[in-house]
């Protein structure tokens, strides 16, 4: 069993992860909550005291496929207000990893958020294993919304279900509601992806849930970094455990 290097303190941390970067050319991100916590998004998937108070049924119920097609008034509520958040801004660890992606150093980043703040922060080869807030199509034409539009009203129904104004057809987020299985083009990018990388970095995801917890098998590089406030499962494996912020361990 390998014995890992534990780091805790933020610089010591910047300063690692930057000579590891420096020493690969082909490393792959995998992010999960974490990094959107740390732009100040809170995980939707949480309950927190004000939750019950504007919810009646738990996030797992409100994000199955099932409740979408029953209770699509409720659902619509739930997305607006708790899994979109216009105005989020990428925080340190988008920027780096679009400036290491453009300097050559990081082939992709595979990332279970949904709310596109890799792209906003300049990533170009991202694959969004549930999908995102910010396509959101028509069932029976296909015209693609952005999440703007969802949030802008003046489209839905009279009970605040949104609708095509094109065909009148009722629109669903593209993104990866339980019970739905993941878009297999996606999920055979990341394979790809995380098989022919030299580092692979993992951020901000407890490495739990599956099948994206499964990923880490296919890795096949020298140097694996898990960046997470809590223990995961997978620590054994990593050669370099970092505890602290993301933000700040990617400030280099
Ligand atoms: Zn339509």
């Amino acid at each position: 069993m390998a014995s890992n290097q534990a780091i805790s303190d933020p610089i010591q941390a910047a300063h690692e992860l930057k000579r590891l970067f420096d020493e690969h050319d082909h490393a792959v991100f995998f992010g999960g909550a974490g990094v959107s916590t740390a732009s100040g998004i809170p995980d939707f998937r949480s309950v927190d005291g004000l939750y019950h108070q504007q919810f009646a049924y738990p996030p797992e119920t409100m994000l199955s496929h099932s409740f979408y097609v029953s209770h699509p008034a409720e659902f619509f509520d739930f997305y607006r207000k708790k899994m979109i958040a216009l105005g989020a801004k990428p925080n340190r660890a988008h920027t780096k990893l679009a400036e290491l992606e453009a300097a050559g150093r990081l082939d992709a980043v595979v990332t279970q958020n949904i709310d596109g703040l890799h792209q906003l922060a300049g990533s170009k080869k991202v694959w969004e294993l549930h999908g995102s807030v910010h396509r959101n199509i028509c069932q029976r034409c296909g015209a693609v919304y952005d999440a703007e539009w969802i949030c802008a009203r003046g489209h839905e129904d009279e009970h605040g279900i949104p609708l095509c104004p094109e065909c009148g057809g009722r629109i669903k987020p593209d993104v990866v509601l339980y019970e739905e299985s993941l878009d297999q083009r996606v999920l055979m990018g990341a394979v790809e992806s995380i098989a022919n990388a030299d580092m692979l970095v993992i951020g901000g995801t407890s490495l739990v849930v599956y099948p994206a917890a499964g990923l880490t098998q296919y890795f096949r590089g020298d140097t694996l970094v898990i960046i997470n406030r809590d223990p995961t499962p997978q620590d054994h494996n990593a050669d370099v455990l970092i505890s602290c912020d993301i933000a700040k361990a990617f400030d280099f």
